[in-house]
């Protein structure tokens, strides 16, 4: 008898009072926007990230091979990814930016905000890699900026859209290195009005693939007097 009013008072409270909340990857009911099974497949809580350009790594070390070696971004102090961008992190990231659903990166600020204040230092603003003007008036927003405006907001840290894109550069990951800095070459720089640039910044992009964005824009921020620049960014590699 106990058992079943129990029973009858957990199903009420489903159906009335709780709400149901489903994982965004899976879509498995899960109380956290991501669920725990999901988190352990794309998010890697317990595996570094190479420190140069946040690619997950295997093994205990703070750079991968690539950087290690000298081919890495440079000019930043830190760069770290929540996640690998595969399988149904990668199409959930591509929804909120080809579908226009800056909502999604609003739930998931319960994930975003742990691991960004567990990963960088505190910094003085947050700045969102910035989209040339004829893509940002074909997709209608970047998802950078919403990133970055959600992270300002959930901590109380300033944002700042410091960054102008004057170049619309062609895709990145059909480079090699040093076709891609050239590419990138006078692609950024600083809005004008903007002087007195803060100490310390968190940079953020959606996804970081050869780093070479984040060093292009960190480069111009530190030209313009900032002192650190540590990055954040929704999807990275995995280091095999
Ligand atoms: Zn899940
Ligand atoms: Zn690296």
């Amino acid at each position: 008898m106990v058992d079943l009013f129990l029973k009858l008072k957990e199903n009420a409270a489903l159906l009335w009072y709780e709400k149901t909340t489903y994982c965004l990857l899976c879509g498995n009911v899960s109380e956290e926007p991501v669920c725990l099974i999901c988190q352990q497949a794309y998010f890697f809580p317990n595996l570094p990230r190479c420190g140069s350009c946040g690619k997950i790594l295997a093994e205990t070390k703070t750079r991968c091979r690539n950087c290690e070696t000298g081919k890495g971004p440079e000019g930043l102090d830190k760069v770290t990814c929540l996640g690998y961008y595969k399988g149904a992190w990668k199409e959930l990231v591509q929804q909120i930016k080809y579908k226009g659903q800056p909502y999604l990166i609003a739930s998931l600020a319960e994930v975003i905000i742990p691991w960004v204040i567990r990963c960088l230092p505190p910094p003085d603003a947050v700045v969102p890699v910035p989209m040339h003007p004829d893509r940002l008036s074909q997709r209608g927003f970047n998802q950078a900026e919403a990133l970055a405006s959600i992270i300002s907001r959930q901590l109380a840290i300033p944002y700042q859209n410091l960054l102008d894109r004057m170049k619309d550069t062609i895709p990145q990951t059909t480079l090699g290195r040093r076709q891609r800095l050239r590419n990138l070459r006078d692609a950024f720089s600083v809005k004008p009005g903007y002087s007195d640039l803060r100490e310390i910044v968190w940079l953020v992009d959606d996804v970081v693939t050869t780093g070479s964005t984040l060093e292009e824009c960190a480069g111009v921020l530190k030209k313009n007097g900032v002192k650190k620049v540590y990055a954040f960014c929704l999807g990275a590699g995995k280091e095999e």
